[in-house]
C-alpha cells in the first residue's frame, strides 16, 4: 500500500522495483496497451465495488490490478501484478482502500518486462492536490510527448504513455481544475478513455472519436464509469448512458456536469471491440456486442457458404458468430472443440515457442463430434495464424473428413496503435500472405474471410461509407483515424480518412 498524502509521483512504496533505462524503442511492443478502467462517486464501499467491477472488466486486461481510493482526506493505492480475482480477494487489500470513491484499471501490455511501476491508475501529487488516472487506449503521440516533457526537464517513472497526461495537467497554466485537464487532452493524440480522481471530483473522458468505449452507470444513487456494461451488470448497477465521443464529465458534489472542449466531429468507435475484445454480454455503442457477433457469422455463411456436416466454434471467441453462421446455413452447431478454461489466453504467451504450446494446451478435440465429419470451423479473427494452425491439425487428427475454416472478421492486414495487442506487421499472417497462401500455411481445404462491406452490412449499414467511416477499421483497411505521429514515415499508412477530411 501506498498512502499519497506527499510529494512523489505514482508512489513507490508498492513494491515497486525500477530497472535502469527506459525502453522508448517503436518497434518494441513496451506502449502498446489493452486495459479497463472503472470509477464510482460518493459508496460507502467503493474499493470493493471496483475491485467487483474490474473482475468483470478481467478479459480487457490480465497482468496488473490497481484501485487508488480517496477518503476525505487521503488517497491509497493498491496496484498489483495477476488477476483482479487474485490480487484483490484478501479482505485486508480492500481494508487498505477507505473512502467513498475510487478509480481501478486492469491492464494487459505486451511489454517484456513486467514493470509493478506502469500498474495504473497512475498517481501524482499536483499543486491542486491528489490526481489519480487510469486509461484504455493508446496515444499515437505519446513519445513525441513524453521526448518533449523530459528536454523540458520531466522526470518520468514509468514507460506508459498515460503518464504523459499527468505531466501535462501539472503544467498546465490554466486556473481551474477542469480546463488544466481539458488543456491536457487537447494536446493529446490517438485512443482514450480515461477515469480520473481527484480529492473533489470522479472524472470521465473520451477522446474526439471514441475510439474506446466508455460508459456512466448508477449504483443507488452513486455515479459509476466503466469500460463496458458488463462492470455494471456484475454489481447489479444499471446503465444510464454512454459517454459520448469527445465528452468529458466531472462529477463532484454538485452532480454532473457534462463538457465538449473538442471540435465536434461524428464518433468512430474501434470495430474491434466488437469483433474480439468486448464481453459479449456487453452493450457497447447501443449495441449488443453477442448480437452483432451473431450477424457476423449470419453475413459470413451468406458470404461465403461451405458444404459441411458440422459447425464447429473456436472457443470462447468464435462462440457467437458460429451460432450465427449455424442458424444462417441451417447446419447444425457443436462442440467440436472443448476449451480448457484454466489456461491463459494464448494470445498473450511472451514468445512463439509457449504460445505454440499454449494452444494445445488451451484446446482439445471432441472425436465423437469430429470423426469422418466435414466440418466448418468458425473464429472471430485470424492473426498471427497459431492458433487456426494447431486447431486444423487437431481436427484432421480427430479424423474430420474434410476442414473448412471461416473468419468473422476481414483480413489483419494492419497494427492497431490505439490499445488493441497485434503483432508488428511482418507477424500478420494477412499481411505477407495471399488468402490461397494463409489456406495453405493453416492447412485448410478451404479459407474465407467476413468482407468489410459485410462487416458493416452486419452493422445495420449499408457498406463502408469510404469518406467518413463509421467505425475506426484500420486493421482491415489502413485507414488510421489520426495522425500518427510518434510513427511518422515510419509506417506507410494511408490514413484515408484523413486525407477525406483535409480535402
Ligand atoms: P492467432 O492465433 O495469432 O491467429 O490469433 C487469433 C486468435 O487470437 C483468435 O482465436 C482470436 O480470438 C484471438 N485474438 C484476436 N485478437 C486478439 C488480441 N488482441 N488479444 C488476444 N487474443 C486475440
Amino acid at each position: 500500500m501506498d498512502k499519497m498524502d506527499a510529494g512523489g509521483m505514482n508512489g513507490a512504496g508498492d513494491g515497486t522495483h525500477y530497472s535502469s533505462g527506459i525502453d522508448l524503442d517503436l518497434d518494441g511492443d513496451s506502449l502498446r496497451e489493452e486495459c479497463g478502467v472503472f470509477g464510482i462517486y460518493n459508496h460507502p464501499h467503493a474499493g470493493a465495488v471496483t475491485a467487483i467491477g474490474l473482475h468483470a472488466l478481467q478479459h480487457r486486461g490480465q497482468e496488473a490490478a490497481g484501485i487508488v481510493s480517496f477518503d476525505g482526506r487521503r488517497f491509497h493505492s493498491e496496484r498489483r501484478l495477476g488477476l483482479v480475482g487474485d490480487a484483490f480477494s484478501d479482505a485486508a487489500v480492500i481494508d487498505r482502500l477507505p473512502g467513498d470513491s475510487a478509480v481501478g484499471h486492469v491492464r494487459y501490455s505486451t511489454t517484456g518486462e513486467t514493470l509493478l511501476r506502469n500498474v495504473q491508475p497512475l498517481f501524482a501529487e499536483l499543486d491542486s492536490g491528489g490526481f489519480a488516472v487510469g486509461h484504455n487506449g493508446n496515444l499515437t503521440n505519446g513519445l513525441t510527448l513524453r521526448k518533449q516533457l523530459v528536454r523540458e526537464g520531466a522526470i518520468t517513472q514509468s514507460t506508459t504513455d498515460t503518464e504523459v497526461i499527468l505531466h501535462l495537467v501539472a503544467r498546465s497554466s490554466k486556473p481551474r481544475f477542469i480546463d488544466r485537464f481539458v488543456d491536457a487532452l487537447q494536446r493529446l493524440e490517438g485512443a482514450y478513455s480515461l477515469v480520473a480522481l481527484t480529492n473533489k471530483k470522479l472524472i470521465g473522458a473520451r477522446d474526439p472519436l471514441g475510439i474506446r468505449p466508455l460508459v456512466l452507470g448508477t449504483l443507488e444513487g452513486s455515479p459509476i464509469l466503466a469500460s463496458e456494461t458488463c462492470a455494471l451488470d456484475i454489481i447489479g448497477a444499471r446503465y444510464v448512458r454512454d459517454v459520448e465521443n469527445g465528452e468529458v464529465i466531472v462529477i463532484d458534489e454538485d452532480g454532473l456536469q457534462s463538457y465538449k472542449p473538442f471540435p465536434e466531429v461524428p464518433a468512430r468507435p474501434c470495430i474491434f471491440e466488437y469483433i474480439y475484445f468486448a464481453r459479449p454480454d456487453s452493450v457497447v455503442g447501443g449495441r449488443s456486442v453477442y448480437q452483432v457477433r451473431k450477424k457476423f457469422g449470419q453475413v459470413l455463411a451468406e458470404e461465403a457458404p461451405a458444404n459441411a456436416d458440422v459447425i464447429v466454434p473456436v472457443p470462447d471467441s468464435g462462440v457467437p458468430a458460429a451460432i450465427g453462421f449455424s442458424q444462417h446455413s441451417g447446419i447444425p452447431y457443436e462442440l467440436g472443440i472443448i476449451r480448457n478454461h484454466y489456461v491463459g489466453r494464448t494470445f498473450i504467451q511472451p514468445t512463439q515457442t509457449i504460445r505454440d504450446q499454449g494452444v494445445r494446451m488451451k484446446h482439445s478435440a471432441n472425436r465423437s463430434v469430429v470423426e469422418g465429419r466435414s466440418i466448418v470451423l468458425v473464429d472471430d479473427s485470424l492473426v498471427r495464424g497459431t492458433t487456426s494452425v494447431k486447431i486444423v491439425q487437431m481436427m484432421r487428427d480427430a479424423g474430420a473428413k474434410e476442414v473448412h475454416f471461416r473468419i468473422a472478421s476481414p483480413p489483419i492486414t494492419h497494427p492497431d496503435y490505439y490499445g488493441i495487442d497485434t503483432p508488428d506487421r511482418n507477424k500478420l499472417l494477412a499481411a505477407t500472405h495471399d488468402l490461397e497462401g494463409m489456406r495453405r500455411y493453416i492447412g485448410a481445404d478451404s479459407l474465407a474471410f467476413l468482407t468489410v462491406d459485410g462487416v458493416y452490412r452486419a452493422m445495420g449499414y449499408e457498406g463502408r461509407d469510404p469518406v467518413r467511416p463509421q467505425f475506426t477499421d484500420h486493421c482491415f483497411t489502413g485507414d488510421y483515424p489520426t495522425p500518427l505521429t510518434d510513427r511518422s514515415g515510419a509506417v506507410g499508412a494511408q490514413q484515408l480518412s484523413l486525407l477525406a477530411e483535409a480535402s
